[in-house]
């Protein structure tokens, strides 16, 4: 078996019992759609967060265009955010007819340059969309002076960083909403598709609730605002109730194996994640850095060890976003990044053993380079 990136057959195999008795749960409940258990689970998510609300959808891009919308971005709006991310951020704000408008990141910790943010913003600046990417927070700080000061809304995309902390607080308490994504590889992530979006505002969270179900305030009657279907599904959600308990094991078992990487691999020329000042980062993905990264990526696959890139071409440089207007050069330090970056495994049910190949096979083909 190669060593992959992440895997998530070592984890089913120590929580299969639990994660069966969650699929026989709603099976037996004679409620399969938006029952007990995608109730029980916003509860539950949104007391994790000491929010009052949370409002299940069907997935993390859902959850941010649902959020977005929720907060009155619409058309001809745009929404500040870095090019630098998963392409579902950008997808989103683009699917609720806003413009992304995109700043650049820090070199070191990969992360949305909160200084470049004023100058981006114009008139139609409706939305700041921080990404708390890898499993850290954007510096929340400054944003929320520009967001006071400009009269926006912040969203945070928290699709990688369940449980992360700035000063002690957590990822997602920060901004009007917060869009989660629980695809299987997140930090909590279910055995499918799921998506949340937490919020402090109670008329927010009404609109999303509407906006997952055809625009229905109640039962069969859509109002002013007909909508999709975006629920999320009973069975994944009480899949993450039972997951969402074991949520700060699978952090500390995250971050230790950081810290297995930093003694395995400091000494060497491979660039380690930086952390924030401040910050508890979840490593939702390990990604170090290294000018001739292919050549690394191509030696360690004789090792059967097969790693990828989070993440290889900026948005703003895909073709499916060319309408933005943006080319090679426009961001330079988030274009430069994507040519020197790879992610190591990180999975809270990497072994340590495991871990230990992959850190002499680095090392081995750094020193052959
Ligand atoms: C995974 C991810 C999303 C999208 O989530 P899906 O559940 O796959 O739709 C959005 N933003 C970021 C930063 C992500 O990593």
């Amino acid at each position: 078996m190669p060593i992959r990136v992440w895997d998530y057959l070592p984890e089913y195999a120590a929580e299969r019992e639990d994660l069966l008795d969650a699929v026989d749960t709603v099976f037996s409940s004679g409620q399969l759609v938006l029952g007990e258990s995608v109730a029980g689970f916003e509860r539950e998510f949104a007391a994790y967060h000491g929010v009052p609300h949370c409002v299940g959808v069907d997935n993390g891009t859902n959850a941010i265009k649902l959020a977005l919308q929720a907060l009155g971005v619409g058309p001809g709006d745009e929404v500040i955010t870095v090019s630098n991310t998963a392409a579902p951020t950008v997808v989103a704000i683009d699917a609720t007819g806003a413009v992304p408008v995109f700043v650049d990141v820090n070199e070191d910790d990969f992360l949305m340059d909160t200084s470049l943010v004023e100058a981006a913003i114009t008139p139609r600046t409706k939305a700041l969309l921080p990404v708390h990417l890898y499993g850290q927070c954007v510096r929340m700080e400054p944003l929320r002076q520009l967001a006071d000061a400009h009269g926006l809304a912040i969203l945070e995309d928290c699709a990688q960083a369940h449980g992360a902390r700035q000063n002690g607080r957590l990822a997602g308490t920060w901004g009007q909403a917060a869009a989660f994504s629980f695809y299987p590889t997140k930090v909590l992530g279910a055995y499918g598709d799921g998506g949340g979006v937490i919020t402090p505002d109670e008329e927010v969270s009404e609109r999303l609730r509407r906006l997952r179900f055809y625009g229905m305030a109640q039962q069969y009657y859509t109002l002013e605002t007909p909508a999709h279907n975006s629920r999320l599904d009973e069975v994944q959600a009480e899949i993450l109730r039972r997951k969402l308990r074991r949520l700060d094991g699978y952090v500390a078992g995250r971050r230790a194996l950081a810290r297995r990487y930093e003694e395995g691999l400091g000494d060497t020329a491979l660039r380690l994640p930086a952390t924030v000042p401040g910050n508890e980062h979840v490593y939702y993905v390990y990604v170090v850095r290294h000018p001739r990264r292919d050549d690394i990526l191509e030696a360690l696959k004789a090792h059967d060890i097969a790693l990828n890139i989070s993440y290889p071409w900026p948005v703003h440089t895909m073709s499916g976003f060319a309408h933005l207007g943006h080319g090679p050069g426009d961001l330079p330090v988030t274009e430069k990044l994507a040519g020197e970056i790879f992610s190591l495994p990180m999975y809270p049910s990497l072994s340590h053993e495991r871990q230990d190949l992959v850190i002499e096979a680095v090392r081995d083909v750094l020193a052959k380079l």
